[in-house]
């Protein structure tokens, strides 16, 4: 339940602290939501992905975050664990080790995680050479005074810590579908930026039809949060980014308050999907603030939603229905364990509460495909 401070005990609480003749009156009626500290059921939220990979072991990413909240560990170190198996999973090519390359056959990765109860965050950007992103982030946000680190920068600081930095993170396979890629690509393309992207854009697309690629992996990303009996909650997104992306390309998974944003006191929201379209929107703030105002998490996303849908008026991402070409997901968390997954086009997410781990259907804002 969200428990707006009444104009009565807010200025009772500041008078408690000594503090109403400090406060404007104007303010007065803009006091904080907070979402009242009951106990939660704990539960783990994440894209579809956070249920399908193992890498080897017996558990998928939600699984292992689930495991581990409801003994007791960390929130935060819960969601990294469940996240660090896809990035470590050579077969998951949207993340990590093995994450499909950017337009030069590199692997760039993007990782962003937020602790609520201690309001710290960290990120990284364009990192190379290390498999899992999501652990620098994690270093970020407990080693420094900083919220993002990038790429050259990102590197050191992690080779510092002690991280192994690799020369290439690609597997066979992502060299291999990257090769496959840059074929399709006319190279004289480059004298034209525009030319070029919409050949990149066309080739991936064939590449998706013909079965090489997955769909959601053209982009592709985990976002995994999580919250404990007590309320506390966590999240984290880690990715390989836009496949093929124009070398420094950064998507919206570092970005504070698009790829995830965390508010101790309400909730956590992530996202996979086009990353300009949520960088645009800074969709992962906007939910988490309309959850402060009371909306279910379902409806906080349905309201990110509809205001990317606002906000693509170009002809070039609007499909033939003049809807939004392209895919983008949301997974929601609130301080009392309700959640939900939404998305602009039928998908799925990941849950895992006390049943055990489900791959759900997202609530979709339209039918049919992007
Ligand atoms: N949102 C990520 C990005 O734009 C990719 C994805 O989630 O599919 O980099």
């Amino acid at each position: 339940m969200i428990e707006k401070l009444n104009r009565r005990d807010f200025i009772r609480a500041g008078a408690a602290a000594g503090l109403t003749a400090a406060v404007p009156q104007a303010l007065l009626g803009q006091a904080p939501a907070v979402i009242a500290p009951k106990s939660a059921r704990p539960v783990v939220i994440s894209s579809a992905n956070g249920n399908v990979f193992k890498n080897g072991g017996d558990v998928t990413g939600v699984q292992k975050a689930f495991g581990m909240i409801t003994q007791g560990s960390d929130v935060l170190d819960a969601v990294v664990a469940g996240v660090n198996i896809l990035e470590l999973d050579p077969q998951e090519d949207s993340v990590g080790y093995g994450g499909l390359p950017n337009a030069e056959g590199v692997v760039q990765l993007d990782s962003s995680c937020m602790h609520g109860p201690r309001r710290q965050a960290g990120g990284v950007a364009s990192l190379e050479g290390v498999r899992t992103p999501s652990l620098v982030a994690k270093a970020v946000l407990e080693q420094t005074d900083h919220h993002l680190l990038v790429g050259k920068g990102a590197q050191e600081f992690a080779r510092n810590l002690g991280f192994k930095i690799e020369d290439d993170l690609n597997t066979e396979k992502s060299r291999r579908l990257w090769l496959d890629w840059k074929r399709r690509v006319d190279p004289s393309h480059y004298l034209d930026p525009r030319k070029r992207a919409e050949a990149g854009h066309q080739a991936a697309l064939q590449m998706v039809r013909e079965g090489l690629i997955r769909q959601e992996h053209l982009w592709g990303t985990i976002n995994c949060d999580g919250v404990n009996a007590k309320g506390e909650i966590c999240g984290v997104t880690t990715t390989s980014g836009l496949s093929w992306k124009i070398p420094g390309r950064v998507g919206d998974s570092p970005i504070l308050g698009a790829g995830l944003y965390v508010d101790g006191e309400i909730g956590a929201a992530g996202s996979t999907g086009r990353g300009e379209a949520n960088l645009y929107n800074l969709s992962s703030f906007l939910i988490v603030e309309a959850m402060r105002r009371g909306a279910h998490p379902k409806d906080a996303g349905m309201e990110a939603l509809k205001r990317v849908v606002a906000n693509t008026v170009e002809k070039r991402l609007l499909n033939d229905r003049g809807r939004p070409a392209f895919d983008l997901n949301f997974y929601i968390l609130n301080k009392r364990g309700e959640y939900a997954g939404v998305s602009m086009y039928a998908s799925h997410y990941a849950v895992c509460t006390e049943k055990g781990p489900e791959t759900l259907p997202t609530e979709a804002m339209f039918e049919g495909k992007a």
